[in-house]
């Protein structure tokens, strides 16, 4: 039976780390602020919002929220940020996607100014982290990392197999994990026999939004399994792309939805909030 990472708690405590660093910033006048851009009414992004408010606000990360309607124009979103980007007081900026069709978000990405970019969404971003250098990593892969660090799981010389290579969870992952010395296989929908590769996975990260995806037969004995998938069933549930009370008999460390890779996102973000605001201030 796995290990379960607890990722509720995990956050928690780094949430917690994070109050303290912002105290110790109040007592030089710096209150690190991050500005939020929400375009219309998406009502998964309004929860994904109202959660990183309230975990900004008790970290003691000041929260601008800026509430766009779906009918503006390019020109409105792109004046907006720069107005941001020129605005001393503001240290992060993060567009909550999705954002309308009609309007171009690689093109908002890379306007804001990378050293803002605290989502990690910035082609400088990118770029760096594929280089290995230092940057702002992209929140989700950000927190596995961590939570492999937390749990001591050594990813040196590891066979790491990734579900998924979106922009914000498979890809920067493949980067995060080649920094970490593993030996990285990506599938996608593409990919043939994904169950022969799945198996021989010492580490296996799936991000592709599919319940129950991840049966045990995929699932090398002792494998570490994390979920990053968030699928809501017809009934309601919240479950991951793993078949959880299966493969957790079999894995060695297990992820759960919720309470896994969820909360972690989150305290990633208000960590790269602190990490842009000492930058800016020449505080190392
Ligand atoms: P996405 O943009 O829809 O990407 C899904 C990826 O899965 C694509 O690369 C796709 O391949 C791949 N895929 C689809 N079917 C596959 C299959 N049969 N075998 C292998 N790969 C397959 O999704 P995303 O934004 O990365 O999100 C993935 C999941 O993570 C979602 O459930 C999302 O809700 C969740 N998520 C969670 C967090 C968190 O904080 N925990 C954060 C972000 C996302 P192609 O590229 O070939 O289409």
């Amino acid at each position: 039976m796995a290990i379960i990472i607890d990722g509720k708690e995990l956050s928690k405590k780094i949430r917690e780390k994070l109050k303290i660093e912002c105290e110790n910033l109040e007592k030089n006048n710096i209150k690190p602020q991050l500005a939020v851009i929400m375009v219309g009414d998406d009502p998964a992004s309004k929860v994904y919002v109202r959660n990183k408010s309230k975990a900004c606000k008790e970290v003691g990360v000041d929260y601008v929220e800026y509430l766009l309607d779906k009918s503006i124009k390019q020109k409105e979103l792109i004046d907006l940020i720069e107005k941001l980007n020129n605005d001393k007081n503001i240290n992060g900026i993060l567009l909550q996607s999705p954002i309308p069709k009609h309007l171009n978000i690689e093109e908002a990405f890379e306007k804001i100014d990378y050293r803002k970019d605290v989502d990690g969404f910035h082609p400088m971003n990118v770029g760096k982290l594929a280089l290995g250098q230092d940057s702002f990593v992209s929140c989700t892969p950000f927190g596995v990392i961590k939570m492999f660090e937390e749990y001591d799981i050594d990813l040196c010389g590891k066979n790491v197999v990734i579900l998924g290579r979106s922009n914000i969870v498979g890809r920067p992952l493949i980067q995060c994990c080649i920094n970490k010395n593993a030996t990285v296989t990506v599938c996608h929908s593409k990919t043939r026999n994904t169950k022969n590769i799945t198996r021989e996975a010492d580490v296996l990260i799936s991000a592709i939004g599919k319940p129950n995806f991840v049966t045990e037969d995929m699932v090398k004995d002792g494998a570490v399994v994390i979920d990053v998938g968030i699928n809501r069933l017809d009934d309601g549930k919240i479950v991951g792309d793993v078949d959880y009370e299966k493969v957790k008999e079999k894995a060695s460390y297990i992820t759960p939805v919720p309470g896994g890779v969820g909360p972690m996102t989150i305290a990633m973000l208000i960590n790269n909030v602190i990490k842009a605001t000492k930058q800016q201030n020449n505080i190392k």
